[in-house]
């Protein structure tokens, strides 16, 4: 139950002596130099508390290049909001290195957050500020000029532009959100991250979401979020990393992952009692899982199922009964992260 502040004690004594030599936020050179890794983590460790219990985070290297939508998937619990607060600066991590934008967190704390805008997974708005009114206090807060500010932009990317002088008690809780999103961006960060941006919405509040992440994805700006439904990986990041009681399962472009969950079997009750598979059907990956009972795998992207039942009748075979499964998201995640075992014995 730790309450994190907004400044680690650690950040408010190394932003005194060292911030006079910390390059300016825009216009140092080389700040037109957009870094391939838009965040690297190398070995972040996380354990809460004295220290001595399991790990929130464990050792996790990741790279999230500069223009993804990135979605780091995991069951609650797995360190998804540990990591994020680290980003943030609100938790501090117990080892390791976080490098934001090029900026390493421990060399220049502010910098470094200056390079991302945070959705935490509360909702905290204020509720008697309206919109605007709250967009322009966080310019404000982080000291972007008046001329410079994109208020009116942001409301209109984040579909708000009708509520801009409505209090915010009066938005609805997708609106609300959005408002959060938008509040992250007033510092026009080239790094986005939303923790568990549509937990409790329901499909069309999670379409409309998306579509506005989307957009800001397409306009430039690196997303990072964080979420516990895998198809919310699936349908909205080109990259999924996934975690697991802290440890970092896979992170691979989302179609390399979804290739490797391509797998789908078919079973099917002939009315004869084989017990062995016929030999018109060694071609296939089959086995006998009862007498006249043939369970088959394959990828549906390769193979289609009408192939199959077609080489099942032409093997003389009678259909009497067929279901098809899918391992389903859950079984996916499970398998998924039950290799968490194997990355774990590597050394
Ligand atoms: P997720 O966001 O994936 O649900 P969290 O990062 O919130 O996971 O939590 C990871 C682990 O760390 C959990 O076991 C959680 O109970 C623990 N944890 C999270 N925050 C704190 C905290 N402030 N103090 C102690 N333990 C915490
Ligand atoms: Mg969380």
């Amino acid at each position: 139950m730790t309450s994190l502040s907004t400044e680690t004690p650690r950040e408010r004594g190394e932003d005194g002596p060292r911030g006079g030599r910390e390059p300016a936020r825009r216009g140092a050179p080389g700040a037109a130099e957009e870094p391939e890794a838009a965040i690297r983590l190398a070995g972040l460790a996380k354990t809460y508390g004295t220290g001595k219990g399991r790990p929130a985070l464990d050792t996790v290297d990741l790279v999230i290049p500069r223009g993804s939508l990135f979605g780091l998937l995991g069951p609650n619990g797995a360190g998804k909001s540990t990591l994020i607060n680290i980003l943030a600066g609100l938790v501090l991590k117990s080892a390791g290195k976080a490098v934001i934008w090029g900026i390493d967190i421990d060399e220049a704390p502010r910098q470094a957050r200056a390079a991302i805008g945070i959705v935490p997974q509360e909702l905290n708005i204020d509720p008697f500020f309206t919109p605007r009114e709250l967009l322009d206090l966080h310019a404000g807060f982080y000291g972007v000029p008046r001329r410079e500010r994109r208020t009116d932009e942001l409301l209109a990317t984040l579909g708000l532009t009708d509520k801009a002088t409505a209090p915010a008690r009066t938005l609805s809780g997708g609106m609300r959100r959005r408002l959060m999103v938008a509040k992250a961006m007033v510092h026009a960060p080239p790094v986005l991250v939303l923790d568990e941006p549509t937990a409790g919405f329901d499909v069309e509040l999670r379409l409309q979401l998306w579509a506005h992440v989307r957009e800001l994805n397409a306009r430039g700006t690196t997303v990072l979020l964080t979420t516990h439904y895998l198809e919310e990986a699936e349908e909205l990041c080109d990259r999924i990393a996934i975690i697991d009681r802290g440890r970092l399962v896979v992170a691979e472009r989302t179609e390399v992952l979804l290739r490797r969950l391509d797998d789908k079997s078919l079973t099917i009750a002939t009315a004869e009692h084989v017990t062995s598979v016929p030999a018109a059907l060694a071609g296939f990956r089959v086995e006998i899982a009862a007498p006249g009972r043939l369970v088959f795998r394959y990828r549906p992207s390769r193979t289609r199922l009408a192939e199959l039942l077609d080489a099942v009748r032409a093997s003389g075979l009678t259909i009497v009964d067929l279901s098809t499964t899918e391992a389903d998201l859950q079984d996916v995640f499970l398998r998924l992260t039950g290799s968490a075992a194997i990355a774990r014995a590597r050394p």
